[in-house]
C-alpha cells in the first residue's frame, strides 16, 4: 500500500509515530516561517506542517503544491498546539519529513467545500469532483448502509438474491419502454425491464420461494424532481403466503433498516385501506406524522342556503389546531393557495373558534353561533381552533384538501424530517378508468390478484373490484408497493380481457407466463420497494439525485458523459436503422 494510515484515523494516541499518508490537497496556508496543508481523502482530513527553519527546500516545494494536487507524504505524528475540536484527527498534525507528487491537478472548477461555490449544472459535470465532497460521500454511505442492510435483512429471512436479464422484451408497468435495436436480428427490439415482474413470478413457478434483488429499472417517462429514468428497486418475490405473510416480513425490513442505520425503533405500522386513505386524507399516501383528519360537513351544512355547499357533493374540512388568531392577511393567503390552478379549489370556508367561545366565519350569513358549534363537536375543535372547509366535487375537493392539510402540516411544522412514520395502504381499487378512451387500466400491473370475494364482480362492477394490492408509505411518500399475483391461467385470461387485450394479443405478449401457469404455479405475491427514494427519505432529502452517484439531470441527460447522444452512421447501418427527422 502507498500509505500506512487513512486521513481520518491519527488522533493523540499516535503521536511520535512514523506515518505515511495519502491524498488530495484541500488547501493550504503559508504563515511566514510555517506552510500548513490540510490532505484529504475519503475518510477525512489531516493537517500537514512543513517548516522553514528546520527544512527550508522542503517548505518552498510545499509552498508550489496546487489545490487537488495527489501527494504521498511521510512524517511524523505531533501534538498540535492549536487544537480543533471540530475535526477527529484536530488534536494532531503530521511533521512532514518528505513527500512525493502522485499526481497533479488543474485548478478545480469549484470549491470542493461543504458549501461549494459550484452550481448544480457545474457540479453534474464534474461529478467526479462534487463526489469528492462530504455531503455527497455522505449520501453514498448512507446508501450502501441501507443496501447491505436489505442483504442482511432478507438473506436472513432465507431469500435467494438471483440476477434477471436487462434485454428483455416490454413489461406492462404503465410506462414508456426503452428499446435497444438488435443487430443480428434487424428491425427487432429488446426492452429493457421497467421492473423484472415477469421474471419474478417465473422464479416463483421454478420453485424459488423467496426471491429479492437491488436492480435497475428503466422508465421513460416524463421527468419530474424526484424520478430519474434509470432507478433502483428492491425487488421481491414470496411463494406460499398470505397478503398478511408479505406485509409482516417487509413491515420487518423496514424496522430493521431503521434499527440498524437510524436507531430508530419503529413501534407502530398500522394498516388503512385505500377507501379511508381517501376519505381521510385526500391522498393514497397519506402523512400520518400529525393529525388534521378530514370531517365532512354534508348533513350539517347542506340545506341551509349556502349555495356553494348545497350544490356540492362533499362537503369537507380540517381542524388545525390554535389558528384562530389568524389574520386577514393570513387567510387570504390560504384562500389564495388553494385556487391555485394545481390546487383548484373555487374558495375556502373558515370558521374562527374564537378563545372566548364565539365563532367568526366566512359564512357568517347562512350560519349562526349555534350551528357552527354543531360543526365545531363534528371537528372536535376547541377554543383557538380554525376549521377550514372546502366544498364541491368529491375526488377534486379531497385532493384540494390533502393539499391544504399538508401545508398546515408544513405552516405548523408538524412534518420534522427526523420523525418516522410508515403505513400500509391496502386494498386498491383493481382498475382504473381512462377519462378519454372509457378503457380500464390495472391500477398496479395486470398480474395483481382481485379480492377473492370480488372476483365475480369483474365482468359486472369492474370499478368495484379491489385488488390484492398494498403500498409501503412513510412520511408522505410512497416508498413501494406490491400484490399477491393471479396465479391461475384462467383468471389471468379474465384481467387481460378485461383490459382490452384480444386472446391473441394476450398470447403473443404474455404467453410465456401463461403457460408457465400451466405447470403448477404456486401462490405468489411480492412487492418492490423504490431504492433511491428510501434512502432519500433516510437522509431527510426530497431529491433522490442526491443519492445516485451519477445521475441524470432534468432533462433526463447525463451532462458528464453527454447522452443521449448520437451514433455514428456506421453504427446506424449496422442496426438497420434510419432517422427520420
Ligand atoms: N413490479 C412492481 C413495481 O415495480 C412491484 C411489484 O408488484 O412487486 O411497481
Amino acid at each position: 500500500m502507498l500509505r500506512t494510515h487513512t486521513c481520518g484515523e491519527l488522533n493523540i494516541s499516535n503521536a511520535g509515530q512514523e506515518v505515511t499518508l495519502a491524498g488530495w490537497i484541500q488547501k493550504s496556508r503559508d504563515l511566514g516561517g510555517m506552510t500548513f496543508i490540510d490532505l484529504r481523502d475519503r475518510y477525512g482530513i489531516t493537517q500537514l506542517v512543513f517548516n522553514m527553519e528546520t527544512d527550508a527546500k522542503l517548505c518552498e516545494k510545499a509552498r508550489k503544491l496546487g489545490r487537488e494536487f495527489v501527494i504521498k507524504v511521510t512524517g511524523k505524528v505531533a501534538e498540535r498546539s492549536n487544537k480543533n475540536p471540530k475535526m477527529p484527527t484536530g488534536d494532531i498534525e503530521i511533521i512532514v519529513g518528505g513527500f512525493e507528487i502522485l499526481n497533479e491537478s488543474k485548478t478545480p472548477p469549484f470549491t470542493i467545500e461543504d458549501n461549494t461555490d459550484g452550481g448544480d449544472e457545474l457540479r453534474m459535470k464534474y461529478r467526479y469532483l462534487d463526489l469528492r465532497r462530504n455531503p455527497v460521500k455522505e449520501n453514498l454511505a448512507l446508501r450502501h448502509k441501507i443496501s447491505i442492510e436489505t442483504r442482511k435483512y432478507l438473506d436472513g429471512e432465507n431469500f435467494f438474491e438471483i440476477e434477471t436479464p436487462f434485454l428483455i422484451k416490454s413489461t406492462p408497468e404503465g410506462a414508456r419502454d426503452f428499446v435497444v435495436p438488435s443487430r443480428m436480428h434487424t428491425g427487432q427490439f429488446y426492452a429493457l425491464p421497467q421492473s423484472p415482474q415477469t421474471f419474478k413470478q417465473l422464479l416463483m413457478v421454478a420453485g424459488y420461494d423467496r426471491y429479492f434483488q437491488l436492480v435497475r429499472c428503466f422508465r421513460d417517462e416524463d421527468l419530474r424532481a424526484d424520478r430519474q429514468p434509470e432507478f433502483t428497486q428492491i425487488d421481491c418475490e414470496m411463494s406460499f403466503v398470505t397478503r398478511e405473510d408479505i406485509l409482516n416480513t417487509f413491515e420487518g425490513l423496514a424496522k430493521h433498516l431503521f434499527k440498524t442505520v437510524k436507531g430508530i425503533d419503529i413501534e407502530e405500522f398500522p394498516r388503512m385501506s385505500y377507501d379511508d386513505a381517501m376519505k381521510f386524507y385526500g391522498s393514497d399516501k397519506p402523512d400520518i406524522r400529525f393529525g388534521m383528519k378530514f370531517v365532512e360537513l354534508n348533513d350539517v351544512a347542506q340545506g341551509k342556503g349556502f349555495v356553494v355547499f348545497d350544490n356540492a357533493e362533499l362537503v369537507v374540512g380540517i381542524n388545525a389546531e390554535g389558528c384562530a388568531g389568524y389574520s386577514r392577511k393570513q387567510l387570504d393567503k390560504l384562500t389564495e393557495f388553494v385556487k391555485k390552478p394545481q390546487i383548484g379549489a373555487k374558495g375556502l370556508v373558515y370558521v374562527k373558534y374564537n378563545e372566548d367561545g364565539t365563532f367568526k366565519s366566512s359564512v357568517d350569513k347562512f350560519f349562526d353561533g349555534e350551528a357552527l358549534k354543531g360543526w365545531a363537536e363534528k371537528f372536535g375543535s376547541k377554543p383557538g381552533d380554525l376549521m377550514l372547509i372546502l366544498a364541491g366535487e368529491k375526488d377534486k375537493t379531497r385532493k384540494a384538501l390533502n393539499e391544504l392539510r399538508l401545508e398546515m402540516g408544513d405552516r405548523l411544522e408538524l412534518r420534522d424530517k427526523n420523525i418516522f412514520k410508515p403505513l400500509w395502504v391496502v386494498d386498491f381499487p383493481l382498475l382504473e378508468r381512462d377519462e378519454d378512451s372509457g378503457r380500464w387500466h390495472a391500477m398496479h400491473h395486470p398480474f395483481t390478484s382481485p379480492k377473492q370475494e370480488d372476483i365475480e364482480l369483474m365482468e359486472t362492477e369492474p370499478g368495484l373490484v379491489r385488488a390484492n394490492a398494498y403500498d409501503m408509505v412513510i412520511n408522505g411518500v410512497e416508498i413501494g408497493g406490491g400484490s399477491i399475483r393471479i396465479h391461475n391461467k384462467d383468471l389471468q385470461k379474465r384481467m387481460f380481457k378485461l383490459l382490452g387485450f384480444s386472446d391473441e394479443e394476450a398470447q403473443n405478449q404474455f404467453g410465456f407466463l401463461m403457460n408457465a401457469f400451466e405447470y403448477g404455479a404456486p401462490p405468489h405475491g411480492g412487492i418492490a420497494l423504490g431504492f433511491d427514494r428510501l434512502v432519500a427519505l433516510f437522509g431527510g432529502s426530497d431529491s433522490i439525485r442526491d443519492y445516485i452517484a451519477f445521475p441524470k439531470n432534468n432533462a433526463g441527460r447525463d451532462v458528464m458523459i453527454d447522452s443521449p447522444s448520437q451514433i455514428a452512421q456506421e453504427q446506424l447501418n449496422e442496426l438497420g436503422l434510419k432517422i427520420v427527422k
